[in-house]
């Protein structure tokens, strides 16, 4: 694009330049001939010439028909000279002839100094402008071709600790190697492919790495650049991209932070968001349009899935969800691993302990950690990166997380152990409840600091009372650890409190589950927030029965949270072991905490 502007700026220039000089050549050589004003006195005085034409310095004129020699013209033009001079030149017999200042270089320079600055100016602000937009000129048209690489280097070998979103894309991999294994089978394989997961954790990578392992080309783009400064364009663009990659088959198509492009339609209320919408109808449109089975598999990546529009994540669209998480310490021992190979480090380094040391962090902030470390030992002259600079990058890296708030400290750490531990123990001491199947006290975004995975082994469709109030239990289990064990509570439990309030009120409003209360239906259809029919807080039942309901669903959750102190309780080593456990690990596995159970009841 930028050479295509250099030329057309040389070749107008030059064309100006040739049209003056052919013009001026032209005239001068072929109708008139120039003649110095000796002849013209000359011609004159033999009285050869039949007419003339005066201006200011210039004579023209047209020689009688006789007069016209060989070679020579009928039209001459020549300069004048004063008549003084050419008098006194006439007496001593000097040949002479006028000349006109040559006024030709100076206008050329007046102009072109001029157009040169002008267009140098609006090369550089274009240039400017399409380091800033890329396809400004071309109109969305190349932009997609810049971006495609047909050999990224990277395969799944650099993304480490990502075990089961690999496994899951693995299959990807072997469509795009061969389409035609799979459609001659006439299986069907997901259109999108959506990697979702905290910033950092290589989901980019990941999707880079399906690319070098199958050996197809990849489109590139980010879902920001598809919102345009021009209306249209990003719709313009989405079908181009995929135009182009329907031609390159089997290929990729990644839209990295697709929540920029894919936000819900209609959230804006400014209504400045039409260029957005257009672009995320066209994409929407192209994904319903396009076949699997020509080999084009599109990727997107998100960290913010929840204001996607619905509409993407529906079947047929982005139907494959792969969760790239935070690592775990044996995962990010794995990740440090990829990437000390790219630097020179002792060998007896302990890795381990480098894992044990970086809570919290991601691969990003890893690869991060290695690149200081080796910065610091080239600062220390030294040829190896050794634990000494390791460990003093920990602290940097770790200084500048704490400063953005995605770190949590070792306290609050082991508070969120004993409170996810609480959970897991109440759950498996109590009957009816669903199995335990990890806990995890590796934060998963803003709210949620650890979390206990319960997953029911059947579809439920009816629940007895006691497995509503064991669940209950179980809920409030996580803040009766923690005031067992620091004699205090945290702020971490309130959304468990709001769940088990949830369950306990409609227990008695919604299931006739409470004695006191009855079997009696109170709660209300639930409406549009729009459509508020009545007024505010109208229920249908009396002063007296809403402080009965409230006394009720007060009573449940009081009764249960003793329930789940007295469990606690006796389980005090089991909770102090599971602790220690899952500080060490960060996550680990229900059968864990059951065999340690187990192991206590026995002595
Ligand atoms: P995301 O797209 O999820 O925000 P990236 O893929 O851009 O994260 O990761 C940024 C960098 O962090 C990568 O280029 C890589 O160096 C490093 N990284 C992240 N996750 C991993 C991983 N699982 N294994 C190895 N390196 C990783
Ligand atoms: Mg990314
Ligand atoms: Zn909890």
């Amino acid at each position: 694009m930028e050479k295509r502007h250099k030329f057309s700026i040389w070749y107008m220039l030059l064309g100006i330049w040739m049209v003056l000089i052919i013009q001026q050549y032209l005239v001068s050589l072929f109708a008139i001939e120039t003649i110095p004003y000796s002849r013209f006195l000359q011609l004159l005085s033999e009285g050869k010439i039949e007419e003339v034409a005066i201006s200011s310095n210039q004579i023209q004129g047209k020689l009688k028909d006789d007069a016209v020699t060989e070679g020579k013209k009928k039209m001459f033009k020549t300069v004048r000279v004063d008549r003084e001079t050419s008098e006194l030149l006439n007496r001593y017999q000097v040949a002479f002839k006028g000349e006109v200042e040559s006024t030709f270089v100076r206008n050329l320079m007046s102009w072109i100094i001029p157009v040169f600055l002008f267009f140098g100016i609006w090369y550089f602000m274009m240039k400017r402008m399409a380091g800033q937009q890329p396809g400004f000129m071309t109109l969305g048209k190349n932009k997609a071709k810049i971006y495609v690489e047909e050999d990224l280097g990277v395969d799944f070998d650099d993304v480490a600790g990502v075990e089961e979103a690999k496994q899951e894309l693995i299959e990807v991999v072997e469509f795009l190697k061969e389409p035609g294994r799979f459609t001659q089978l006439g299986g069907k394989l997901p259109k999108g492919v959506l990697l979702v997961g905290p910033p950092g954790t290589g989901k980019t990578l990941l999707a880079k790495a399906v690319a070098g392992e199958s050996k197809v080309p990849f489109f590139s783009m980010s879902g920001s650049e598809f919102v345009e400064m021009f209306v249209g364009l990003g719709a313009a663009r989405v079908r181009d991209l995929f135009a182009q990659a329907k031609q390159k088959a089997p290929c990729i198509i990644f839209i990295d932070e697709l929540d920029a492009l894919g936000k819900a339609r209609g959230i804006g209320i400014t209504g400045g968001h039409d260029e957005r919408e257009q672009t995320l109808n066209q994409l929407l449109v192209e994904m319903d349009g396009f076949d699997p089975t020509v080999g084009v598999v599109l990727m997107a990546a998100t960290n913010r899935p929840e204001i996607l529009d619905p509409a993407l994540l529906r079947p047929g669209r982005f139907d494959r969800q792969i969760l790239v998480d935070r690592p775990d310490k044996v995962e990010r021992e794995a990740i440090l691993k990829v990437h000390l190979k790219n630097i020179k480090a002792e060998e007896d380094l302990d890795i381990g302990k480098l894992a044990s040391m970086t809570p919290g962090m991601v691969g990003a902030d890893l690869a991060n950690l290695i690149n200081e470390a080796a910065l610091l030992a080239v600062r220390r002259k030294k040829q190896k990166v050794g634990m000494p600079e390791f460990e003093e990058a920990v602290e940097r890296v770790v200084a500048g997380l704490e400063k953005k708030n995605r770190l949590i400290n070792p306290k609050e750490r082991e508070i969120v152990a004993y409170h996810e531990l609480g959970h897991a123990v109440v759950a498996l001491s109590l009957p009816g409840t669903d199995p335990v199947q990890k806990i995890s006290i590796i934060p998963r975004g803003i709210a949620a600091l650890g979390y206990t995975m319960q997953t029911p082994t059947e579809d439920r469709f009816l629940m007895s009372r006691t497995e509503l109030l064991n669940k209950i239990a179980t809920l409030l289990g996580g803040r009766a650890a923690e005031e067992i064990v620091f004699d205090d509570i945290s702020t971490g439990a309130h959304n468990d409190l709001a769940r088990a309030t949830d369950i306990a009120t409609s227990m008695v409003k919604e299931y006739g589950m409470s004695v006191k209360v009855g079997q009696v239906y109170f709660a209300r259809e639930k409406q549009s927030r729009f459509l508020n029919l009545g007024p505010e807080g109208a229920t249908e039942y009396s002063e007296a029965t809403a402080e009965l309901i409230d006394n009720e669903v007060r009573e449940i959750i009081n009764t249960q949270y003793s329930k789940a102190l007295d469990i606690l309780r006796k389980c005090r080593e089991v909770l102090n072991k599971g602790a220690k456990l899952l500080l060490a690990k960060e996550k680990i596995e229900g059968n864990e905490i059951k065999a340690i159970m187990q192991e206590m009841q026995k002595t």
